[in-house]
């Protein structure tokens, strides 16, 4: 896959969480498969750990790009129940999402720790998606470029200009994942160009104008081509409407 993200093509990932098992997994890659064509977009997909190695397997096609749904803030050790980059690595596998808003709600992930989460993936060579958003309470209070602003701050600034470039930013309103309720394109747009002008302050514009936002959060068939057809929205990461083939495809269509 390349790294070069000069163009910011756009991106279309499905992150199937916690769900299909290997015989519902290698139906959706049947469907899914022979239909990509050279669509002049990326597609990722992120299944459970446990089976990305046989899907790679399966997969015949050079249009999708598996990854992993997160990985272990530690190199390796006595870590049970954990993967590590390098593990992921060591595969082929070349991507990860990091810092989704379920990891850290279920799993006490703070931004320090997915600050170490992403030093590994970039350490081992893999491209990150990094996943930022607000709650609902704090968009309520209209507080939320300063919460996103906190969690850039704390998690990714660190990293070099060189560094940077390979990171992917989902920006995931908490309050429309799984909910059904997206945002509107006006508040993605917002958000989207709020987060590229704090890369470009922080960076350089130059920077900001290559880093790929994805959107993520309730996305479908039916909305997918207003969220996309805003000028900061490179594409988007996709969960519940990413199991149904149909529905995926659909989206990737609508770009
Ligand atoms: C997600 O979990 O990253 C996501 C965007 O979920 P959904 O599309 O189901 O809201």
């Amino acid at each position: 896959m390349s790294k070069q993200n000069l163009s910011r093509r756009k991106i279309v990932a499905a992150n199937w969480k916690m769900n299909l098992d290997i015989d519902e997994a290698a139906e959706w890659l049947g469907e899914v498969g022979p239909a990509l064509k050279d669509d002049d977009c990326d597609v990722f997909v992120f299944p459970s750990s446990v089976m990305i190695g046989d899907l790679m397997d399966m997969y015949e096609g050079d249009m999708l790009v598996f990854g992993a749904q997160n990985c272990s803030h530690k190199d390796s050790g006595a870590y049970t129940g954990e993967v590590s980059a390098k593990q992921l690595a060591s595969v082929g596998i070349e991507l990860v999402i990091l810092g989704h808003s379920e990891c850290r709600e279920h799993f006490g992930e703070t931004n320090e720790i997915i600050k170490q989460k992403l030093q590994q993936a970039v350490q081992n060579e893999l491209m990150p998606i990094f996943c930022c958003g607000e709650p609902l309470e704090v968009r309520n209070k209209n507080e939320q470029k300063n919460y996103v602003k906190q969690q850039l701050e704390e998690s990714l600034f660190g990293f070099s200009a060189a560094a940077i470039t390979d990171i992917i930013i989902a920006y995931e309103p908490i309050w429309a994942i799984g909910t059904g309720l997206n945002a509107t394109p006006e508040q993605a747009q917002e958000m989207h160009a709020f987060i590229r002008a704090e890369i470009a302050a922080k960076y350089s514009n130059e920077i900001a104008q290559q880093i790929r936002i994805l959107y993520g959060g309730s996305c479908k068939p039916t909305n997918a081509k207003e969220l996309f057809a805003c000028a900061d929205v490179d594409g988007g990461l996709i969960g519940g409407a990413s199991l149904n083939p149909k529905d995926f495809l659909a989206i990737i269509r609508a770009l």
